[in-house]
This record gives structure tokens, sequence and C-alpha cells, in this order.
């Protein structure tokens, strides 16, 4: 479903973020993004919903060329996403329930059907109750449910995640994990970076980033100088 071919992505006046990445990642599955911060993970998934594009190689998404789409067509790619990006924090001058209605109401959705589905998506997180509370009256493991809610509202076909439980406590950060496997039990594609070894140990799939170059199975722990 997401398929990487010799992706290099070098930012004006850096050095590469991505070195030569091929991979796949096959419809249904939960991968794991690891590696040092620096490593090249956010732009990994950047480059899969187009929020930044190969210097070199070529990112597709159902067969079809990501780093070849034109403006026009962006709305079309993300509708297929969710994103939970570290940029992207929810705003704050309004209430949960508008926060999780946005991708619908950008995407035309009429009101009340927007407001329906958002209710379902605060449901599926577990905050049925918060949809009239402003954002910073909830924990920061509120704040990352709504995020999540926000990004599954539109029923992607894929979810990536960025470090979504960073600055989480324990039990926060498993609450957030556990509702990203479910929504993969239920068939979403998930690709999630994270620094918690706790996830990594039980993961079925790491893909370690270090400098720009990734790598996986028996060279997947990383090494001491990245640490
Ligand atoms: P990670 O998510 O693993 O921390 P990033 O993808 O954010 O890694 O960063 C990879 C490298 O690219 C780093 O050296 C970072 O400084 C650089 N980088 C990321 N975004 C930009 C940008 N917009 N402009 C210039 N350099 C960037
Ligand atoms: P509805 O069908 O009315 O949107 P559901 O109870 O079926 O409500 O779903 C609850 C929420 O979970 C909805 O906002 C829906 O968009 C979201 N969702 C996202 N992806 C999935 C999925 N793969 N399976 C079920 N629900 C999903």
């Amino acid at each position: 479903m997401i398929e990487f071919h010799n992706v290099s992505k070098r930012y004006a006046g850096a050095a590469p973020a991505l070195v030569d990445v091929s991979l796949a990642i096959s419809s249904g599955e939960l991968a794991f993004l690891a590696g040092p911060s620096g490593a090249g993970k956010s732009t990994l998934l950047k480059m899969i919903a187009a929020i930044e594009r190969p210097s070199s190689g070529t990112v597709l998404l159902n067969g079809q060329d990501v780093g070849a789409i034109k403006q026009r067509g962006l709305p079309y790619l993300r509708r297929k996403l969710g994103l939970i990006l570290q940029e992207q924090r929810l705003l704050m001058d309004r209430n949960v329930l508008a926060n999780v209605m946005l991708p619908l109401m950008v995407a035309g959705a009429a009101p009340a059907e927007a407001d329906r589905r958002a209710r379902a998506a605060l449901a599926r997180v577990g905050l049925p109750d918060r949809a009239g509370s402003m954002p910073v009256s909830l924990s920061g493991g509120e704040q990352q449910r709504v995020a999540i809610a926000r990004a599954i509202v539109h029923r992607p076909q894929v979810i990536l995640a960025d470090e979504p439980t960073a600055n989480l406590d324990r039990d926060s950060a498993d609450l957030v994990l556990g509702l990203l496997q479910d929504f993969n039990r239920a068939g979403v594609t998930c690709v999630i970076s994270t620094h918690d070894e706790h996830f990594l140990q039980h993961a079925s799939r790491v893909i370690y980033l270090s400098h720009g170059r990734a790598s996986e199975g028996w060279q997947r722990r990383p090494v001491a100088e990245d640490a």
C-alpha cells in the first residue's frame, strides 16, 4: 500500500534527512518508526502525505506517485490519510467538537452530519462527554485522544502518527497507543513514530532510521552512538 523506492530528501543547507530509503508497508499493517531525534522519522511520514516531497526517488500510495500529486489533488490524497503530526495542534480557541468536525467541514460535509460523526469519533476515543470542553481544560493525554478523533473522523485508510505518545505518562501513552491499535485491528494501516521502547519491544514491525538510512530485522537495534 505504501512504497518507498530509493527515496532521498535533502533540505536546503542541511545534511540529508533521508538517504536512499526503500521499503513497503502492506495494507492493514502496523509499522513503527524508531530512531534518534533528527533521524528522519517526521520527514518520512510527511512524504507519505506529500507535505514534503522527495529530492529523488518515488513514494507510492496505492500505486499512485504521491510526490507528483499537484496542489489541487492534495485534498483527495489527504482524505485517505489520518494525520497526527507534531505541527497540527488542536485549535485552542474552539471547543473539542469543533476541532474534530473541522476535517469534515473542510471536505464540505453537511454540518449536521459532521456533528454526528464527530461525536461518534469522540465516543470511539472514550471522550463522549468532552464535546463542549475547550482543549485547554483537557489533560495532555485527552488532547491527544481528541487529535486521534480528528484524524479518524473521515475514516482514513491510513493513520500516520508522529510521536503520538511524547510527553504523556505511562498510562496515557498506553491508552493512546491502544486506540491506534484498535483502529489497526479494524483494518486501518498505521505508521507510528516513537521513542518508546515499551512499544517497540512488542512491535511486529519496526523500521529503524539512523542519519536518514532505514534498516530492519537483525540490524534494528540502534547502535550506541545514536542512542
Ligand atoms: P526526526 O523526526 O527523526 O526527529 P526529522 O525528519 O524531523 O527527524 O529531521 C531529519 C533531519 O532533517 C534533521 O537533521 C532535521 O534537522 C532536518 N530537517 C527537518 N525538517 C527540516 C526543514 N523543514 N528544513 C531544514 N531541515 C529540516
Ligand atoms: P459513523 O459510522 O456514524 O461515523 P461509527 O460508530 O461507525 O460511526 O464510527 C465511529 C467513529 O470512528 C466514526 O467517526 C468513524 O469515522 C471512525 N472510524 C474511522 N475509521 C474507522 C474504521 N476503520 N472503522 C470504524 N470506525 C472508524
